[in-house]
Formats: structure tokens, sequence, C-alpha cells
């Protein structure tokens, strides 16, 4: 295909702006050009974290002698002409921008040879251009980037450490491992061999990456929903994890943090996942091209959706019924039976394309305007609000489906929102729960364990354990100032496994690990060993400890390592302080109660409530005598 410069009309459209800042956004458009010229092996080199080095190789395609210097004036692009195209791209690049700017600030090399010619070379370094000049090489293109901003000293002075833009590299590797399943990938940084794909298909990509045995605690998706595609795998109920480096969003290919599907996720999941647990997954979310915006940022990491009600309306429909269990999951889970193949014999008017031997052309049969106002009733708000809409009780969306099963759309539905709306409450709740010590009147106490308390019309009920511990926690936390350091060596050193970007943050920590007592350092790949702990922290958990700081990179505040190690000596301590089953007398109670100062919102060390409020209504309920 031939490259041409972009007339100036059609580049004004473009959003331009700096694409190349970091080693990784280098190797991502070289790699993306390796995608978009149907490479089905790719190949990517770095030395010190793409600083020095960076090489990707490719089967693709390749350049025509006569087009190797086009590719590298600025705004030379083969993937568009006209204005026009630009609201239907289908490649990854198309602005004809990433080869001039890195050609700029770097020596650059290109070696390529298409199917029927030979291979040429052509270099560049810091944008002068060299001579076309024959080479040896195979069917396909090989970039080498070395000395990335030689002549531009203050933007290297603006790169992180060589691990973590090695560790940035790799992240993105991952990524273009996952959302391209059938190229097979290699990454090698300095040497070592990184990460490695087959191009054989999504579940091999996502062992690839995260091991064999993530799959078992996946759900893969096949849906489509108005018009709306998505497929992917995401984690069961009880699979989370501590950051949201395990989510990744492809739409139409291209992978983009996306807001709206964010949301969407983040509050099927809501009443699954605790606080700072983040849902897994690898979604693919394929709509027609003509409804989403590419265009918005330089570095295409975003998207805009005509609609964004609509898609966050489908892809919370599609979790939710798969998490939820509801008997539509079946038609959004691969691989399982369509629910029924029966129509309801009043066929109402299709808005799902019934079944034709063809697979329906992308855009849904079902209007925009339609299928909105239908979401409107079913899903709730995008953002996590307490006051929910209310929303009827016939789920408007079975009336339409024509192959819901009959008996769910006759039965009225439960509220599936109501554990959400529950845990809004409960949050809402939790704000207000300091009471006045003086107006609590102790009135028992039930397995020895539960004191029950009374004020006015309010009832609490307090774990007398939990309280304990977290009184006890307090003092220690205050004490522990002031401990001296000793490190105790490990018999078995203790081997964590990380994916890049947790690795990245936590090569970070050594230092301040180490002054704390530990010791640390890397063990290949992005795994880190511990081979010696503080010696008052011998029993804890060290994955635990560790997945906490590592859940703490994304946190607004920066990580308090030495705070965290309070609070993990402290509750290590009181659990050996707190006696089981304790008969606590009337003084006790009191003084406990005085030392809590009313504060019913209180959590144990372990994060279980110290007390619970029960509502003279909520007892009166429970007897029916209202309702
Ligand atoms: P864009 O990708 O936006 O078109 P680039 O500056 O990244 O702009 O690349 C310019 C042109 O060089 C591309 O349009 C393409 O024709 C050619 N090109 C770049 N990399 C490759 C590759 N690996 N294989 C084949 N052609 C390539
Ligand atoms: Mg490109």
């Amino acid at each position: 295909m031939k490259i041409r410069v972009l007339p100036q009309e059609v580049f004004n459209k473009i959003s331009a702006g700096e694409v190349v800042d970091r080693p990784y956004s280098v190797v991502k458009e070289l790699v993306e050009n390796a995608i978009d010229a149907e490479a089905s092996a790719i190949s990517v080199e770095t030395e010190h974290g793409g600083k020095t080095f960076i090489r990707v190789t490719d089967n693709g395609g390749g350049i025509e002698r006569e087009d190797l210097s086009a590719a590298y004036l600025p705004h030379a692009t083969s993937k568009l002409e006209t204005a026009e195209d630009l609201f239907g791209v289908t490649t990854l690049g198309f602005r004809g921008e990433a080869i001039a700017s890195i050609a700029a600030v770097s020596k650059m090399k290109i070696v390529s040879r298409t199917e029927k010619g030979e291979a040429y070379s052509l270099a560049c370094i810091g944008g002068t251009l060299g001579e076309t000049a024959p080479a040896a090489g195979a069917k396909g293109t090989e970039v080498t980037v070395e000395d990335l901003f030689f002549n531009t000293p203050a933007r290297l002075k603006f790169l992180k450490s060589d691990a973590q833009e090695e560790g940035d590299v790799a992240n993105m590797m991952a990524r273009f491992i996952l959302s391209r399943p059938e190229i097979a990938f290699s990454y090698t940084a300095n040497g070592k061999l990184k990460y490695r794909s087959y191009g054989d298909g999504l579940s091999s990509a996502l062992a690839s990456v995260y091991g064999t045995g993530i799959l078992d605690d996946l759900y893969e998706l096949d849906a489509d929903k108005h018009g709306v595609k998505l497929h992917g795998f995401i984690g069961n109920q009880n699979f989370s994890k501590p950051n949201r480096t395990y989510q990744s969003l492809f739409v139409n290919g291209r992978y983009v943090v996306n807001q709206t599907v964010s949301a969407a996720l983040t509050n099927a999941y809501a009443s699954y996942l605790m606080k700072r647990q983040y849902p897994f997954y690898v979604l693919f979310l394929d709509v027609p091209p003509e409804i989403v915006d590419v265009n918005v940022t330089p570095n295409k990491s975003d998207v805009r959706f005509a609609d964004n009600q609509i898609i966050y309306g489908s892809v919370y429909s599609v979790v939710s019924s798969v998490l939820d269990g509801n008997s539509r999951a079946l038609e959004y889970l691969a691989g399982s039976v369509p629910a029924t193949k029966t129509k309801p014999v009043q066929e109402a008017v299709p808005l799902e394309k019934s079944v034709s031997s063809q697979p329906p052309k992308v855009l849904p049969s079902m209007t925009y305007e339609e299928a909105k106002k239908e979401l409107e009733f079913d899903i709730p708000p995008m953002a996590g609000r307490a006051d929910l809409p209310r929303r009827t009780t016939i789920d408007s969306s079975a009336a339409f489906e024509v192959n819901a099963p009959t008996a769910e759309a006759e039965k009225p539905k439960e509220d599936v929102f109501e554990e959400n709306k529950q845990m809004l409450l409960e949050r809402e709740n939790a704000k207000q729960q300091r009471v006045d010590v003086s107006s609590l009147r102790f009135k028992g106490e039930l397995f020895r364990t539960y004191l029950f308390y009374e004020s006015g019309d309010d009832a609490y009920i307090v774990d007398q354990h939990a309280a304990h511990e977290r009184l006890i926690y307090d003092r220690l936390r205050a004490k522990l100032a002031n401990r001296t350091i000793v490190s105790q060596p490990m018999l078995v050193p203790f081997v964590l496994t990380l994916n890049a970007p947790e690795f990245a943050f936590l090569c970070k920590q050594f230092k301040i690990l180490e002054e704390l007592g530990f010791e640390v350092c890397e063990f290949g790949g992005n795994a880190v060993k511990v081979s010696a702990v503080p010696s008052d922290l011998m029993d804890i958990d060290l994955s635990a400890f560790f997945g906490e700081i590592v859940s703490s990179m994304e946190s607004l505040r920066a990580i308090k390592l030495a705070d965290l190690l309070k609070d993990k000596l402290a509750s290590a301590a009181c659990k050996a302080a707190v006696k089981g089953g304790e008969f606590l007398t009337e003084e006790e109670v009191t003084a406990l109660l005085a030392r809590m100062d009313g504060d019913m919102g209180l959590k144990c060390p372990h994060g279980r409530p110290v007390a619970v409020h029960l509502k003279k209504s909520e007892m009166e309920k429970l007897f029916k005598r209202i309702v």
C-alpha cells in the first residue's frame, strides 16, 4: 500500500500532539504498526527499559523500497486518505506521526521486505535521513530505535528508572498479548524472555500472561446485547485483585481505559467485592465503528461513545446477569446453550434480530433511542449515588427479548439491585454512628460474646472480642513508634510473583522495606524474594502483607509503609492479647463502652464491625407488628 502525506485539511481534523514521551510509547507505536501490517508473529526486545535499545520485528506486509523514506515523513500514512475515512478507522495507526516523531529524537533504522521485493534498510539519526540501501532480511519489518532522546536531554531527564520503564513496557506487552490472541508475541528485556504467547486463542494468551491456573477462577463471556458485542473473561464472584492493573478493556481491538465501561463493571461487582478489591477482567467490546470516536487523545488511550448510557447499560446487564446467576446469564456465557429456542407465540416486534443463517451485521435492529429508553428503567445510574432511582418491578427488557424464557417474564422479578442499595445505605449510616455514651443502658449479654445496649428507639449489639481487640490494637499501635529493629532470616524464603506494574512499584519500596527490617530482592521475571523479616513480625501472613502494599499503589496518597507495618505489628500483637469467651463484669462492660467513646462505627483490626445497630422498627418488622 502506498504511503502518502495527508493533505493539510485532513490532518487538521486529527487531534495531534506528542505521541512519544516514554520508551513504552515507542514500543506501543511500533507494535501497532506491526499489527496494522497484519503480522502473525511480533517480537520485541529492549535494553535498559528501552532507553538505549528497542527492536520490534514482525512478519507482516513490509514496506516497498520507494516508500521507506515516506514512512519517516510527518503526517505520512498508508492508512487514511480523506477526512471521511476518519469515521471508519479500523487500523490502530492513522495519524502518520509516530515514525517521524520517534526518528526525530533517536537513532532509528528500518529494515523491511515485502512479499515480492528484496530487503532494504534506511536509517535516520535525530531526524537526518540516511540512504536507502539493500539489506538482508526476511519478509516483514524490523525497526530498531537506539538512544532515545539522545538529542533532547531535557526529555531524557523525565524518564523513570530502567526498572520502571521496563515494567511499563512489560505491562503493555501483556495487553498486546491479550488484545491480539491470534498473534504470537515474544518480549525480551535485557536478554531475558519475559513473555511468550503462541497466537492460538484467548485462553492460551491469558495463560501466557497470568499463568495457567487463572482460568479456573474466570467466567468466559460471549454476549451480544443491543448491537454491543462483549466477549472475554471476568473473575468470578470470589476472585478479586488488590488493584486495577488486572483490568483490560479493548474497544474494537484497541486497549482503552474508559470510565463508562469501568463504572458498569464496578457497579455490577459492587455487592461481591469488598473495599479496595477490584474485579479481574479481560474484555473485548465491539461496537459499530461509527458510534465510537477513537480520535479523542493523541495517545489514543480513551474512546468516546455516541451514547454512554447504551454502553453502560449493556455491559452492566450482561456482567451482573452472569454474576447474579440470573437465567439470562446462559445467553451471555460462552459455550452454554441459549436458554430456549422456542419463541413466544405472540411475537412482539423483534427488537433483537431473530435467527438468521448469517451473523447480523453489527448494527442493532433496535434504534439507540429505543434501547436507551429501555435501559433507563433497567440499570442503576452510573455514579454510585445512594438514592437509586425507583424502578418498575417488571423487568422491561424481558418483555421484548424474544429468547427470554416465558417463566421468567411472568413471575415478578426480584430486585436484583437490592444488595447494592443495601450496601450504599450502610455506607451512609456508618458516617453518623457516634452515640452519646451516657444515653446507653446495658441490657445483658448473649453467648458470652454479644453485649446489648439500648438508647431510646435504638439498640446496639457490641461484639466484645472485636471491641477488645480494637482497643488493645489502638494502644499497641501508639506504643510502636520506638521499636528496635531485629532482622530475622527465614529458613525458606518467600517468593512473590507479581505483574509488571506491581513489580515496578514494589521495587521502589525496597529501600524502606529494608529500613524496616525486611530483606528483599528481585528474583527473575516479575518475582520478588523475601529472605528476612523483622523479628517481631515472624508470624504475619506475608502474602497478605505484600498484597496490601501492592494494593496501595493506586491510592491517591502515597503509601506510608511504616504505617502499614505498625498496623501489622499491632494486629499480630493483639491477636495474642485477647482471650476468647471471656466473661466481662458489668463494670468492665461499661469501661469498654466508655473507651470506645460511643463510636459504633468502629471496626476491629481485621475489618469486622465492632457494633451492629438495630432500630426498634426493625425489631417490629421481625415480629410482623409492622410491615
Ligand atoms: P501511521 O501508523 O499512523 O500510518 P506511522 O508513522 O506509524 O503512521 O507509520 C507510517 C507508515 O509507515 C504507515 O502508514 C505504514 O505504511 C508504514 N509502516 C510503519 N511500520 C510498518 C510495519 N511494521 N510494517 C509495514 N508498514 C509499516
Ligand atoms: Mg503507526
